[in-house]
């Protein structure tokens, strides 16, 4: 929204910005998610459960979030300082903001209409077919070494996907993570430190949709993207919500995190 008339109240003076919950939305059986970027003039945006303001508080975003649109849908008209409209921005499963309170670079609707069910369509190009089955077992090695195991996913990363890099990263003192024990990928289908856009975003979408359609058979655990996060253990669950929105790499908006199944820890 960008033309202006007068003010609606639309925000929760003090609220901080709300992380956790379900996020089903399932970026492997969805098309063309937008963006948008948080414009409210000082305090946070409420997220709706409905698209309506008479709806539950379900959190709040502060000025400034880029948020994931999956789709829009009509809902109660919002008039803020950029303009009025009746648009709603679906951001998560039962997670609604109002467009007029979101920088989308356009007037209105500009992707996809929410079919009113599960509702996510993050965008996906075509599915490169079946990886080999990765037939290393769990170990633990010391970035910057790959375990044989993690090495495999990025070779069968590299040919699915050429124009995605995949780095094994540093090893990072003090910290647990699998990037340490060389069980752990970042992949970068843009540059580091910018959000994934266009093309970039599409086929990070794709690689994370084909990662997950085929973590059984490449041994991946879990995967990261979009500050979205799908974990094989919970693999029902289908996407979650990784709780770092609008930050640009802690919450994977420029890379994919894999890691792969590692040994237990005793
Ligand atoms: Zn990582």
């Amino acid at each position: 929204m960008r033309s202006i008339k007068k003010t609606l109240a639309l925000t929760v003076s003090g609220a901080a910005v709300v992380t956790g919950g379900i996020v089903g939305v399932d970026m492997a059986t969805s098309q063309a998610a937008g963006s948008g970027t948080v414009h409210t003039v000082r305090d946070p945006l409420t997220v709706r459960a409905k698209p309506t303001t008479h709806s539950r508080a379900v959190g709040a975003l502060r000025k400034g979030t880029k948020v994931t649109i999956y789709c829009q849908q009509r809902g109660q008209r919002v008039t803020s300082p950029w303009g009025s409209t009746t648009w709603w921005d679906k951001i998560g499963t039962n997670r609604w903001v109002s467009d007029a309170y979101v920088s989308t670079g356009h007037r209105g609707r500009f992707t996809k209409l929410c079919n009113g069910s599960t509702g996510g369509d993050t965008g996906t190009g075509k599915m490169p077919g079946a990886p080999r089955a990765n037939p290393y077992p769990p170990a633990m090695s010391r970035a910057p070494h790959l375990t044989k195991r993690a090495a495999f996913v990025r070779a069968e990363m590299q040919k699915a996907f050429p124009g995605i890099r995949c780095d094994v990263s540093a090893y990072r003192p003090g910290s647990k993570t699998d990037h340490n024990s060389g069980n752990a990928l970042d992949c970068f289908p843009g540059r580091f430190g910018s959000f994934a856009k266009g093309a970039n975003l599409k086929e990070g979408n794709t690689a994370a949709a084909w990662l997950r359609k085929y973590a059984g058979r490449l041994d991946v655990q879990y995967v990261i993207w979009q500050n979205r996060i799908w974990n094989m253990s919970r693999a029902s669950e289908g996407w979650r919500d990784y709780g770092r929105p609008g930050q640009v790499t802690q919450g994977h908006y420029d890379h994919i995190h894999i890691s792969v199944n590692a040994p237990v820890q005793h």
